[in-house]
């Protein structure tokens, strides 16, 4: 059956890597979209943690929509949303009432901080803006004997510690980094011995690492762990994710606040709303919340709409997992693709690489080209 009574247009809540790779798609066919985003910039959050450590400008990871998004069959309003009215197909936000035929819900994720008692005092990693405001207290410290506790050794706490060791001591800035990891293994999904090759470059850049060490409590200048008390000047929390997902009617999210969706991404016992990215669960099948299945999920989304409004069969989902990476010190990486360990150098160029060809926009990896480029010299 085709939808033919419907505008052939698309409204994207959330202009991130899920609702980006949409866009696109819907773009290049002719559709019309409407993308409401809580700013005028998309971020490339992989990236983030260098920004937060100072290392690399905000050029290099935040970009305006305008800058490659040009198309006359593309609306952006900047607003909040606050409430989405499924029965009235309308978004309520902070701005004005949006009314939708069809709908994208990506609206990703920030840390959870509601396990640890006072999180909230902790400084977190989800936008430019936090990001910012990490770089700015960290220039801030002194020059001698502050502490900085990083709470959590996932992707994030693991990048940003090295990342920020490997700051501060080119600007010379002596500090002791703790990361705190509530498990003994800090990725599981790598073997023994990328486990190793993390610890080696953890030691290299005389990080301390307690693990397993379980953060009970943040202060202001202190955390508790089950066993002890660390002084902190800087409390970095990067403990997991919670979805963004308070906009919607608590019947479409399960426990963990994700909203469950079938295989075809469209929000269950709904036809003409779809979600991808941090925020959905397909149920009994876990879904790795990252920009790659991100990025999969916004095109077969998009790929979906256009077949459903012309009457064809939806494609299903299928999570793929190309490889995986964790940048290290040194312009190191380790990871693996097709589940073979790979490391050093020449996985860190290919990681960049794939970052590269993600970027949106041809102007935006001239530019990129160049910041990095000149960044590659002045290690080196
Ligand atoms: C610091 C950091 C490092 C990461 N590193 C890696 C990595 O190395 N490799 C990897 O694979 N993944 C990494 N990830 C995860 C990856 O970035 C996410 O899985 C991916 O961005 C999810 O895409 P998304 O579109 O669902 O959400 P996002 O990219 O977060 O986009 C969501 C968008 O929705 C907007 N939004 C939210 N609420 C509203 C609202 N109410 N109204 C309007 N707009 C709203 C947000 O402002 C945001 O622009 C990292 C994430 C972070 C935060």
């Amino acid at each position: 059956m085709t939808n033919l009574n419907y505008k052939k247009e698309v409204t994207v809540v959330g202009g991130g890597l899920a609702g980006l790779a949409a866009i696109k798609v819907l773009l290049k066919t002719g559709w019309s979209v409407h993308l409401v985003a809580m700013d005028s910039y998309f971020t490339f959050l992989p990236l983030l943690h260098e920004l937060a450590a100072g290392s690399l400008p905000i050029a290099s990871l935040r970009f305006d929509y305008h800058s490659f998004l040009q198309a006359n069959n593309f609306k952006l309003t900047v607003a909040q949303v606050q409430q989405i009215d499924l029965a009235q197909h309308c978004l309520i936000t902070n701005q004005e009432k949006i009314d939708f035929d069809y709908l994208l819900i990506a609206t990703g994720s920030h840390t959870a901080q509601d396990k640890i008692v006072g999180s909230r005092q902790a400084l977190t990693l989800n936008t430019w803006q936090q990001a910012e405001m990490l770089a700015e207290r960290l220039d801030a410290l002194s020059k001698q004997g502050s502490v900085i506790n990083i709470i959590g050794a996932s992707f994030t706490g693991l990048e940003l510690s090295l990342e920020i060791a490997e700051q501060l001591k080119r600007k010379k800035q002596k500090a002791t980094i703790n990361l705190l990891h509530s498990h003994v293994r800090l990725v599981p999904w790598l073997p023994e011995i990328g486990h190793q090759i993390i610890i080696q470059a953890l030691e290299r850049q005389g990080i301390n690492l307690y693990s397993p060490e379980r953060v009970v409590a943040i202060g202001p200048q202190y955390i508790l762990t089950k066993t002890g008390h660390y002084r902190g000047d800087l409390n970095i929390l990067t403990t997991g994710i919670t979805p963004n997902t308070a906009i919607l009617d608590p019947a479409l999210v399960n426990d963990q606040g994700e909203v469950l969706v079938n295989n075809y991404l469209q929000v269950r016992g709904q036809v003409r709303v779809w979600a991808a990215g941090d925020i959905i669960s397909l149920g009994e099948r876990a879904i790795p919340k990252l920009a790659q299945t991100a990025i999969q999920q916004g095109r077969i989304v998009a790929d979906n709409i256009i077949k459903q409004q012309s009457g064809r069969p939806l494609q299903p989902y299928q999570p793929r997992i190309k490889g995986l990476f964790i940048a290290l010190d040194k312009m190191r990486a380790v990871g693996h693709i097709n589940h073979r360990l790979i490391h050093g150098h020449w996985v860190w160029f290919v990681w960049r690489t794939v970052y590269f060809f993600n970027i949106p926009g041809w102007k935006n990896h001239w530019r990129l080209a160049k910041i990095w480029t000149r960044r590659f010299l002045g290690r080196h």
